[in-house]
C-alpha cells in the first residue's frame, strides 16, 4: 500500500474461519453456492479464483498467477494462521466492522479479528440474532417485545457497537408488508415461535413474518435514537435467498417510513441490483450504498461495477467494504480490487477531462473511508 492511498474503513465484514482451512474449504469459501463444484470444474476457475491467484499468491511468496494446486500447497505449508496474518496485513484496512451475527462458533470473534489484523475492530449487531437469543432464554410470549427491546439496548450499550444489521432479505425477502405489526399479532407469533423452540438447544431460526417486521421496525427506531445505521442484506448472497426478492427497490416504502425518524439505511452488496441501490441512495438522503462482496466476485470487472454504482449514487453516499467471510484472502482482495477500481476509474475521468486530479483523490477518500466515518459516528477511530 502506498502511503498516499486513502485509508480503508471496512464497514461490513465477518470473522475468519477458525483453525486450519483445508483445500476443500478454501474452494467452498470462493463461492456463494452450497454445492460442490460439478465434476471437472473448480471454484478457482472464476473471476474470484483468478483474482486470488493474481493478488494473493504474491502475499504468500508465490509468483503472480501461480496455479491452483501450487497455491493450495503453499497455503497448507504456511498454515492458516500464518496465511491469515499475512493476507490481513496486506489488506491494510484501517478498521474492521464485524457482523458477528452469523451463528457459527467456527468464526473468529470481533476481539480475535482485532488481534489477528492488528487493527481496531468494531461490532455490527444482527437484529435477528438478538431476537433468537431472547427466544432461547424463554420467557412468556406477552413479554417478548419488551424483552427484545431491552436486550437490544443492552447489547448496543457496548462502545464497540457501531451499527445494526438486518437479514430479513434472507429470511423473508425485502418485499415484506411495510408497516410494523400490531402488538397482539407479535404476542401470538412469539407464542408460536417459543413453543416451536421449547426443549431445543437454541431457538428455531426466526422466520415469522410478523416477528421479523417487529424486530426490524424496533431496530430501525433504536438505530435512529442511538446513532446506529441499519445495514440490510440486498442482492447477491448464498443459496438460501431468493434473489428477486432481495432487490433493494422493494425497500422503497420502508425507506419512506423511516425517513422522518432519522434511521440511516445501508444497502449492502446489491449485485446485480447495485444500480437500483444507487438510485435509492440518489433520491433518499438517509439511504447509502455499499460495494462490498460484488467487487470480489466480479474480480477483473470490479472497475466496471464500481462505475455503475457511481453513475447515479452521490459520491458522499457510497461505502467501501470487503464483506469478507471465512477466508482471509477475501479481506485482501476486497481491499486491492477496490483500490484498483477506484484509482482506474478516477484516472479515466481525469484523462477524459471530466474530473480534476483533486476531484479523483477526494472521491476516492470519501468512498474508501470518509463517508463511513460520517455515517458511523460511534466508529471512534
Ligand atoms: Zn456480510
Amino acid at each position: 500500500m502506498r502511503t498516499d492511498e486513502p485509508e480503508l474503513v471496512d464497514h461490513h465484514c465477518h470473522g475468519i474461519r477458525r483453525g486450519e482451512i483445508d483445500a476443500r474449504a478454501v474452494g467452498s469459501l470462493l463461492t456463494e453456492s452450497d454445492s460442490s463444484p460439478p465434476p471437472g470444474t473448480s471454484f478457482f476457475d472464476s473471476q474470484l479464483g483468478f483474482a486470488v491467484r493474481r493478488w494473493c499468491a504474491p502475499v504468500l511468496g508465490l509468483p503472480e498467477r501461480a496455479g491452483e494446486a501450487e497455491y493450495l500447497e503453499r497455503r497448507r505449508e504456511l498454515g492458516s494462521a500464518e496465511a491469515g496474518r499475512a493476507l490481513l496485513a496486506a489488506a491494510g484496512l484501517a478498521v474492521l466492522c464485524v457482523d458477528d451475527g452469523f451463528p457459527a462458533a467456527e468464526l473468529l470473534t470481533v476481539a480475535e479479528m482485532a488481534d489477528l489484523s492488528g487493527r481496531p475492530a468494531r461490532r455490527v449487531v444482527r437484529l435477528e440474532a438478538v431476537a433468537e437469543a431472547v427466544a432461547a432464554s424463554g420467557g412468556p410470549a406477552a413479554g417478548f417485545a419488551e424483552a427484545f427491546a431491552r436486550r437490544l439496548a443492552h447489547e448496543c450499550s457496548s462502545p464497540e457497537v457501531v451499527g445494526l444489521k438486518s437479514v430479513i432479505g434472507y429470511r423473508l425477502g425485502l418485499d415484506f408488508e411495510a408497516c410494523p405489526p400490531e402488538l397482539s399479532a407479535v404476542v401470538t407469533a412469539a407464542g408460536e415461535w417459543l413453543r416451536a423452540s421449547a426443549g431445543k438447544a437454541g431457538a428455531a431460526p426466526l422466520r415469522s413474518e410478523v416477528l421479523l417486521r417487529h424486530v426490524l421496525y424496533t431496530g430501525a427506531r433504536h438505530g435512529a435514537e442511538n446513532a446506529l445505521p441499519l445495514q440490510f442484506h440486498t442482492g447477491l448472497g448464498d443459496t438460501s435467498l431468493h434473489l428477486r426478492r432481495v432487490d433493494p427497490l422493494h425497500l422503497t416504502a420502508f425507506l419512506r417510513q423511516v425517513q422522518q425518524q432519522g434511521t440511516q439505511v445501508v444497502l449492502l452488496h446489491g449485485y446485480p441490483y447495485h444500480r437500483h441501490a444507487a438510485y435509492l441512495a440518489h433520491v433518499f438522503p438517509h439511504a447509502w450504498v455499499d460495494v462490498g462482496l460484488s467487487l470480489n466476485y466480479v474480480g477483473a470487472s470490479a472497475q466496471r461495477v464500481l462505475s455503475e454504482v457511481l453513475e447515479l449514487a452521490p459520491f458522499g453516499k457510497v461505502l467501501f467494504s470487503t464483506d469478507a467471510y471465512g477466508l482471509p484472502e477475501l479481506y485482501h482482495l476486497g481491499a486491492v480490487l477496490f483500490r484498483r477500481a477506484m484509482a482506474g476509474l478516477g484516472e479515466e475521468a481525469v484523462r477524459a477531462g471530466d474530473w480534476s486530479a483533486g476531484d479523483a483523490e477526494r472521491v476516492a477518500h470519501l468512498v474508501a473511508g470518509g463517508n463511513a466515518r460520517r455515517l458511523y459516528p460511534r466508529l471512534g477511530c
